[in-house]
């Protein structure tokens, strides 16, 4: 099984991936693809991929340098156009809540109103009863009660 590479050195056309398990940035001669290594900074086995990051940090043409940075540049103008869509959302998401707060709003004074009501039901309803009351005890117990 072939040792990792010694320190940080990479050479040109050198596959380079990060260890599955702790993240470490590897790089390994291409010969090694394949092959199970042990990574140098958890001792963990890691399988080297099949041209992974070729030689990405040390070894890229001004070529491939140009189209990853072109390619870079997509993805950003992307994510901008998913950022904008997504703003737009969020702009109709907050009106579509604004609209539902002022309605709870308009509720909550409906039902302050009807609570209101209810106040003055509530003291039409015991002037009645303590009327009808007034009207039994001027009755009162007295009232002969049919006999037979
Ligand atoms: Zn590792």
């Amino acid at each position: 099984m072939p040792e990792p590479q010694d320190g940080p050195v990479i050479h040109s056309g050198d596959i380079v991936f990060d260890c599955p398990h702790c993240g470490k940035s590897l790089a390994i001669d291409p010969r090694g693809v394949g092959l199970m290594i042990a990574c140098p900074d958890c001792g963990r086995e890691v399988q080297v991929p099949a041209g992974a990051g070729r030689g990405e940090a040390a070894s890229a043409t001004p070529e491939e340098r140009a189209e990853q940075v072109r390619s870079l540049a997509e993805a950003v103008a992307r994510a901008q156009e998913k950022i904008e869509r997504l703003v737009a959302n969020l702009e109709e998401v907050r009106e579509r809540r604004s609209y539902l707060e002022k309605l709870r709003t308009e509720n909550l004074a409906r039902f302050e109103r009807i609570g209101q009501e209810m106040v003055t039901i509530q003291n039409a309803m015991d002037r009645i009863v303590s009327i009808l009351q007034e009207a039994s005890t001027e009755k009162g117990p007295d009232v002969p009660v049919g006999s037979l």
